[in-house]
């Protein structure tokens, strides 16, 4: 189990939520209702292996809520996931999902595997067992995945594969929007694998608005390297951003002139990590929270800035990429130390927001511009920041708690309005 101190990564979750509820004295009964996911898919399936052995793997499918839409949220491959790291993603999308203001619910997959350790074929049969092991419980209208730690374009669309070819023959062309986070010529959207990484960085230009800073004037460190770090730092070097540091599993590495993301990028696509990268030093693991920059970007894992790291962190705000990447108690710290914390559900929800565009497209056999998909980004990323900084100033809260409050508004809402079944 994914603890923080004696909390689990979903308590902590819950408790997140359960704050903002406090503030806007929500009602026990849909405090209840959110505490849990509505559905949790477990499945076990078997995949020979290239070496003919054959394998049992452990597939999670949680869906947590679905008020506002069809369940929505990524799949992760990585070896520490687990069902309660499940559940508290799942329950993180449903909270994006609705601050996002689009139609979607919340939902959270995952696969509990090192996928550097199967080959391309491995990967292949193993996501489409477990493709076919979830069956109908997905869906273009019931329950969409997309990319997450350890998924890709190329997972999505054997995900899409499978499950056209395990539809009725006249649907196979129609269920396209089953996944979204496809390749291009899979039906994905342009934009669509950057956005994360772009939604952070129009969260960042956000807060300079607000601060009166300029993002030219801004240096930058980066934990994770991957979809949502390696795009944000490739845009941030773009908006004149100095990106001093960058970890990822491999090691972590600085250089106070500032990295070349370009050749970093590189130099990771074929050595498989930043270690050994000829542009900049190599530092301890600490160092990363250390490094005088300006803005901390977390997109790697949960629990990664505590409290002790928060203790040493120069940054003057951190722009949450990754989910749930604050422990509770450095985010308190954080707060009264006057440190901005950008959070997650809003930071993050780039990437999301571009899948209900790329859902949008493959319902209608559409395909947007790319500035139509920007200019759609940037604007439901803006409202969603003036829309929380509204409502910090209103109840006197942090960024966090507000956030949470303009979702349960939006999710509350509509609970009202249709009221529970029976
Ligand atoms: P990814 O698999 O593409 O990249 C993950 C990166 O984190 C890699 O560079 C990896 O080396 C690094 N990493 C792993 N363990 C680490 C460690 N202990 N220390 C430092 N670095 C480490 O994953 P991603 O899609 O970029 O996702 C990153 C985070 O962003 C996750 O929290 C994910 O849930 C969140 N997120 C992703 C998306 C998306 O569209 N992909 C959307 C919203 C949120």
């Amino acid at each position: 189990m994914t603890a923080v101190g004696q909390r689990s990564l979903h308590q902590a979750a819950v408790a997140q939520f359960q704050r903002a509820a406090d503030l806007i004295n929500l009602e026990p009964r849909y405090r209840e209702i959110l505490s849990f996911p509505k559905n949790e898919i477990i499945v076990n399936f078997p995949v020979t292996l290239d070496d003919g052995s054959m394998k049992v793997f452990t597939g999670y499918r949680i869906q947590h809520n679905n008020i506002l839409g069809p369940y929505k949220g990524g799949l992760r491959f990585h070896p520490d996931v687990d069902l309660d790291e499940v559940r508290a993603l799942a329950a993180w999308m449903t909270f994006k999902t609705a601050l996002g203001g689009i139609p979607f619910g919340g939902a959270k997959g995952g696969l509990t595997i090192d996928p550097h350790d199967y080959s391309t074929s491995e990967m292949r049969r193993i996501v489409r067992r477990f493709t076919h092991a979830l069956g109908s419980n997905i869906g273009p209208d019931h329950d969409i995945p997309a990319p997450d730690m350890g998924t890709s374009s190329e997972t999505m669309d054997w995900v899409m594969d499978t499950y056209a070819n395990i539809s009725p023959p006249g649907f196979r062309q129609s269920v396209k929007g089953v996944v979204t986070g496809k390749s291009l010529s899979c039906g994905g959207s342009i934009g669509r694998e950057e956005a994360t990484g772009r939604g952070v960085l129009y969260s960042l230009r956000h807060w300079c608005g607000e601060n009166d800073a300029r993002l030219d004037q801004l240096s930058v460190s980066v934990q994770g390297f991957g979809n949502v770090g390696g795009h944000f730092a490739d845009l941030a070097v773009e908006a004149g951003c100095v990106v001093k540091a960058i970890a990822d599993h491999t090691g972590t590495i600085v250089n106070e002139d500032g990295i070349d993301v370009g050749k970093l990028r590189a130099w990771v696509a074929e050595h498989g990590g930043v270690q050994g990268f000829h542009g900049a030093e190599a530092v301890d693991t600490e160092e990363l929270f250390k490094v005088e920059t300006d803005v901390f970007v977390p997109a790697a894992l949960e629990n990664q800035l505590t409290l002790d790291r928060a203790k040493v962190l120069p940054a003057r705000v951190v722009v949450e990429a990754a989910n749930g990447p604050t422990t509770p108690d450095a985010d308190d710290y954080l707060y009264d130390s006057g440190v901005d914390v950008v959070p997650d559900i809003l930071a993050n929800a780039g990437g999301v927001i571009v899948s209900y565009f790329e859902w949008l497209q493959n319902k209608s056999a559409r395909a947007w511009s790319f500035d139509d998909v920007d200019g759609r980004l940037r604007d439901l990323m803006w409202k969603a920041h003036d829309k929380v900084v509204d409502t910090v100033r209103e109840h006197d809260c942090t960024r966090r708690d507000a956030a949470y409050i303009v979702a349960l508004d939006r999710i509350i809402d509509v609970y009202n309005r249709r009221g529970i079944f029976p």
